[in-house]
């Protein structure tokens, strides 16, 4: 019998492939099986060491590498990893876009430069700087003789780009540079990838005048232990690439050793930082450089490199957000204006109408470097960020419908841009914070006319809670239930209720007094008691409102509330009856300016009481109108 031609013919691959298939362990795997006598790089102690963990390279899962703790000082470090080499050219321009756009954190990089007495130096030497933001700062920011000695590629891209100075080698002692010694000598996130830090820090300090000091920041040990979430991690204990994860105490040792007699070193956000010299230096580890000169850099940057738009857009949104940050409001204008004109021209993309700004990214089955690029070729990474600080800035103007839409373009771009990183197997948390925040402020604005849609956004923010601001989060639940509790529509608001509850009752437990915040979704949990019959309760929450009340005039406002709960209406006094129901059906509606004129009419004039029930419905109208407007 012949083979119908429409018969699958079988094959084998399937199984072929499936032999072939590896197990792959997680990339991290806590698992303390080995001891071994080993020398801490840090402190120099020779001691059995115990593993603590062993992990995989990024992108290499099947290379593993054990990482051993020293017992006396803390430091980790992995004895059998070889140094990685860096010279990898593959997709140096998606690399290069992403790194000036969004990835490098200047105002971070740049905070070390005023720490140590900043208005004595007058030289800088950066060690393995990299792209060099931080030495160009120092060039033309802060006018200092300012050099990056760093042999990689992305340092001679970066020095090709910006113009600062560069020695495309190694530093070693007995190489002295022939125009140091330097005041100033900085080493951020290198000395983490040498197996022996010994002679690179007697080659930091052979650059380094006598009288100077010694930047070095590097991932702290302390950060590294099983209760860390995996984000944090990541990119502390990447083997195979950094070789020695210091303590904050083999760091300091290591710096004496190498001669620094004065050494301050603080642990903060899973990072090291030390100011190591050889005489005493005043040392402010939350100093950071002057604001308007850090703007003005910024702007002479943007405006001197402008052709290239990836340079361009690095230094323009970062000279908006700072601008935002520091409530330059009228600098903040010129950088927003100067984007929207410089995006429409070059990508079509309008700020100005972010309706219309929604980016789109497939991740395709065969060709992604080819999907990276056109996207790339179509956007800036930075995109979410800008529209981020153009809906602050647009809510500062109070022209409260653009920011509510530039927020929106904002979440929606986020949402598109984390799957382009994803391609690029990167990630950028000051996107995604963006993307998060933008949603909760989107929400929050979108009371005003659609308290039904921010109530739908809220909820479907509910299950990433646990990776929201907290406090936006938790402000946001408030505010839309308050203000649609308080303009007159509860009904729509009504779901996120309990959820307030739950938040000012965890405040009560714990004791801390309610913020004003706080006190208005209290008056809005009142006022919905109040409508439906639960008149002690609802005394409850309006006296919690005027304990958070901070001005003395909304305070006697909600006290009046209170007390207006605790008496009923004397039965057969229709008029008050009438008066309350009136106000209150009203009030439902959003319309309390119609409630006052028609309660009072409700009143006799004649009746003895007549000024006491008046200053009750009065100041408790009037309240509303002041809440409405504040
Ligand atoms: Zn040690």
């Amino acid at each position: 019998m012949a083979v119908s031609s429409l018969t699958i013919r079988p094959r084998r691959t399937a199984a072929v492939k499936q032999g072939k298939k590896l197990w792959v362990e997680p990339w991290v795997v806590w698992r303390q099986d080995a001891f071994r006598e080993l020398t801490c790089p840090a402190c120099g102690e020779t001691s059995v060491m115990e593993k603590h963990l062993d992990a995989s390279p990024p992108f290499e899962p099947r290379k593993r590498y054990a990482l051993y703790a020293c017992g006396p000082c803390g430091t980790l470090h992995y004895p059998d990893a070889p140094p990685f080499e860096y010279e990898s050219r593959k997709d140096a321009d998606i690399a290069r876009k992403f790194y000036v756009e969004i990835g490098a954190g200047l105002d971070a990089m740049i905070a070390p430069l005023a720490w140590a007495e900043p208005e004595r130096v007058k030289s800088y030497l950066e060690v393995g700087g990299g792209y060099g933001f931080s030495v160009d700062f120092a060039a033309r920011g802060l006018g200092w003789r300012a050099a990056n000695i760093d042999p990689s590629f992305i340092a001679r891209t970066g020095a090709a780009d910006l113009g600062h100075k560069h020695l495309p080698e190694y530093l070693s002692a007995d190489n002295p540079l022939p125009d140091g010694p330097f005041d100033r000598v900085l080493s951020s996130e290198v000395i983490e990838h040498v197996s022996n830090p010994d002679p690179f820090l007697a080659a930091l300090v052979s650059a380094l005048d006598k009288d100077g000091a010694l930047i070095v920041t590097t991932p702290d040990a302390g950060a590294v232990h099983p209760a860390a979430s995996l984000d944090a991690l990541r990119p502390i204990i990447v083997a195979g690439h950094h070789l020695v994860i210091f303590s904050a105490k083999g760091l300091e040792i290591a710096l004496r050793r190498a001669g620094m007699e004065h050494v301050s070193v603080i642990a903060r956000d899973q990072t090291l930082y030390a100011v190591a010299a050889r005489k005493p230096v005043e040392v402010d580890f939350t100093a950071r450089p002057d604001r308007q000169i850090y703007r003005q850099y910024l702007k002479a940057r943007r405006d001197a490199l402008s052709e290239d738009p990836t340079l361009h857009a690095g230094f323009a949104v970062r000279l908006l957000k700072e601008c935002v940050h520091t409530g330059a409001w009228d600098e903040a204008r010129e950088a927003l204006e100067n984007l929207t004109t410089r995006w429409r021209r070059d990508y079509g993309l309008d700020l100005g109408a972010p309706q219309s700004v929604r980016p789109r990214f497939v991740l395709p089955e065969k060709n992604r470097g080819r999907a990276i690029r056109k996207f790339a070729a179509n956007h800036c990474f930075n995109l979410a960020v800008a529209l981020f600080y153009a809906a602050r800035l647009r809510e500062q103007d109070g022209d409260l419908d653009k920011a509510e839409a530039l927020y929106r373009a904002c979440s929606r771009s986020a949402k598109t841009l984390r799957k382009v990183f994803e391609a690029m197997f990167a990630a950028c948390r000051e996107t995604e914070d963006a993307g998060h925040r933008a949603a909760l402020h989107a929400a929050m604005l979108a009371v005003r006319t659609d308290p039904d849609r921010a109530v739908r956004e809220i909820l479907a923010l509910t299950p990433d809670a646990a990776s929201l601001p907290q406090d936006l989060w938790l402000e946001a639940q408030r505010r839309v239930f308050a203000d649609g509790v308080l303009t007159g529509r509860r009904e729509a608001v009504e779901p996120l209720a309990l959820m307030v509850q739950a938040q000012l009752l965890a405040s009560a437990q714990s004791e801390t007094p309610l913020t004003p915040s706080q006190g208005y979704a209290a008056a809005a949990l009142g006022m919905r008691a109040e409508q439906t019959g639960h008149r002690e309760e609802a005394a409850h929450w309006y006296d919690q409102a005027a304990h958070a009340m901070s001005d003395a005039g909304e305070r006697k406002v909600f006290e009046g509330y209170r007390d207006r709960m605790m008496v009923t209406p004397q039965s057969g006094d229709t008029a008050i009856e009438a008066a309350f129901a009136e106000i209150s059906a009203l009030e439902a509606e959003g319309r309390s300016w119609k409630a006052r004129s028609k309660a009072l009419a409700l009143i006799d004039p004649d009746r003895p009481d007549h000024d006491a029930v008046v200053a009750t419905l009065g100041s408790r109208l009037a309240s509303l109108e002041h809440y409405r407007t504040s």
